[in-house]
C-alpha cells in the first residue's frame, strides 16, 4: 500500500510496532539512525522557530507519564511516554511511547505512530549527534553503564556517527550485559564485559550512563572521570532520578537540550538554579564552540526533548510513501456535511437495519 497525501482527511496513517520494525530493518539500523540524526540536526538548526515548554509530567511513586508537545508553526507533534523502572522486573518495558503529528492549518492528525522503538532510536541518534560535536574526534572506545533496552541503540548510533568500535559494558545484572554483547555480535565492535563500573570506564573516551532507577543514584563518581572524556548521561531524566556525583558536574562543560526542562529533570537538578550550562542547539548551529580543549570533560545531560520526537515523526512520515509500511486508521468522525455529526449516526443506524 502506498502513502498518498490523504484526499480523505478522516483517514490517518498508523505505523504499528510491526511496521516500525520492518521500516527500521528495511532502511538498516545504522542508516536509520544516521538519517534520523540528520533530521534532528536540521531541526536543532532552526530551534528558534519551535514552540517550546518543559514536558508535562504526571508523577507517582512508581514512575512518570509525560506529554511532550511542540510545533514549528506548520506541523504540531506530541509524544506520550512513560518511565517506570520497576516495570522491567515485571516483564514490561521501562519506557513505552506513541506519538502524533498533526497539520497546524486544520488541526487534523497526519500520522499516529508507535514510539517505543522510535524513542530508543531518536535518543541514540541525539546522543551520538551530541557526541559528534562534543567528544574528541579520535574517541573510539565507549563504556556503557546500564545494558537494558536503550543500550544496543546507543552503541550502534555512536558507531554510525562517531566511529566508536570498542565497547566496555557494565550492568548490575550480568545477564543484561551478556544480552547486549550477544545482540551486538558481528557488528564491528570489540566488546568487553566489566565486573564493575570502575573497570568499565578504564580507558574509555566516552562514558554512556543509561541505567534505570528512580533514585538519586551515583553510577559515576568523580575519581572515575579523567581529562578529555565525554559523558553521555541518558538515564537521569526525571525529578529525583540522577546518575552522576555532583562533583563531576562542577568539573565538566555541561551541554543540555532545553534548560528549563533539564533543570527540573537532568543531572543539573542537583545544582543551583544558575548553574552554567550551554545549549546543544547553539553548538550545532555554530553559535558556540562546544568542547573548549582536548583535556576538557564534556557532559551531555540528556533528558529527551519534544523537538527530537517531532523530528523522528517527521522522518517516519517522509518514509511512508516509499515503503508503504503503515495502515489506514479510521480515527476521525468527519461527515460530508460538517454540521451533521448526529445525522451520520442516524445513517449508520439505518444502514445496520438494512
Ligand atoms: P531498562 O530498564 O531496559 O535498562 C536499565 C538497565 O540499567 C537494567 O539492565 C538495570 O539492571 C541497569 N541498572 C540499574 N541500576 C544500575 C546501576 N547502578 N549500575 C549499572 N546498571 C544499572 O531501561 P532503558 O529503557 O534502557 O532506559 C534506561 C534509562 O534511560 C531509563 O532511566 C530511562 O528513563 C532513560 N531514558 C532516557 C532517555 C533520554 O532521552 N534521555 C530516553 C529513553 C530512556
Amino acid at each position: 500500500m502506498k502513502f498518498q497525501a490523504p484526499a480523505n482527511l478522516n483517514i490517518v496513517p498508523f505505523v504499528s510496532v510491526d511496521h516500525m520494525m520492518k521500516l527500521v530493518l528495511t532502511v538498516g539500523v545504522e542508516t536509520f539512525i544516521r538519517e534520523l540524526a540528520g533530521v534532528i540536526e536540521e531541526d536543532f538548526r532552526r530551534w528558534e522557530v519551535f514552540d517550546k515548554r518543559p514536558r508535562i509530567g504526571c508523577h507517582s511513586d512508581e514512575g512518570v507519564i509525560e506529554l511532550m508537545p511542540t510545533s514549528d508553526g506548520r506541523l504540531y507533534g506530541f509524544k506520550y511516554v512513560n518511565g517506570h523502572p520497576k516495570n522491567m522486573r515485571e516483564g514490561r518495558q521501562t519506557v513505552t511511547a506513541f506519538g502524533v503529528l498533526a497539520d497546524v492549518g486544520n488541526g487534523y492528525p497526519a500520522l499516529l505512530s508507535e514510539m517505543t522503538i522510535l524513542t530508543a532510536l531518536r535518543t541514540a541518534a541525539t546522543s551520538a549527534l551530541a557526541g559528534k560535536y562534543l567528544a574528541r574526534p579520535d574517541a573510539r572506545c565507549m563504556a556503557i553503564i546500564g545494558n537494558g533496552a536503550q543500550s544496543e541503540f546507543q552503541a550502534l548510533a555512536f558507531k554510525a556517527i562517531c566511529g566508536v568500535n570498542r565497547l566496555r559494558l557494565y550492568d548490575i545484572d550480568p545477564a543484561a550485559s551478556r544480552k547486549c554483547r550477544a545482540n551486538l555480535q558481528g557488528q564491528g565492535f570489540d566488546i568487553i564485559i566489566a565486573a564493575s563500573a570502575e573497570e568499565a570506564v578504564e580507558g574509555a573516551d566516552i562514558i554512556t550512563t543509561v541505567t534505570a532507577d528512580k533514585n538519586l543514584a551515583t553510577v559515576l563518581t568523580d575519581n572515575m572521570v579523567g581529562p578529555g572524556v565525554h559523558i553521555n548521561a541518558v538515564g537521569g531524566d526525571c525529578p529525583g532520578k540522577t546518575e552522576l556525583h555532583r562533583d563531576i558536574l562542577t568539573r565538566s562543560e555541561v551541554f543540555v537540550e532545553y534548560p528549563p526542562q533539564t533543570r527540573i529533570e537532568g543531572e543539573i537538578q542537583q545544582m543551583p538554579e544558575d548553574f552554567p550550562v550551554q545549549e546543544l542547539w547553539q553548538v550545532i548551529s555554530g553559535q558556540r564552540p562546544g568542547r573548549s580543549s582536548e583535556r576538557a570533560i564534556t557532559l551531555f545531560d540528556s533528558v529527551g526533548f519534544a523537538i527530537e520526537d517531532f523530528s523522528a515523526l517527521r522522518y517516519v512520515r517522509d518514509k511512508l510513501e516509499q515503503t508503504g509500511l503503515f495502515c489506514e486508521l479510521d480515527l476521525l468522525a468527519d461527515p460530508d456535511e460538517p454540521r451533521d455529526l448526529y445525522g451520520m449516526l442516524l445513517r449508520c443506524k439505518a444502514a445496520q437495519v438494512l
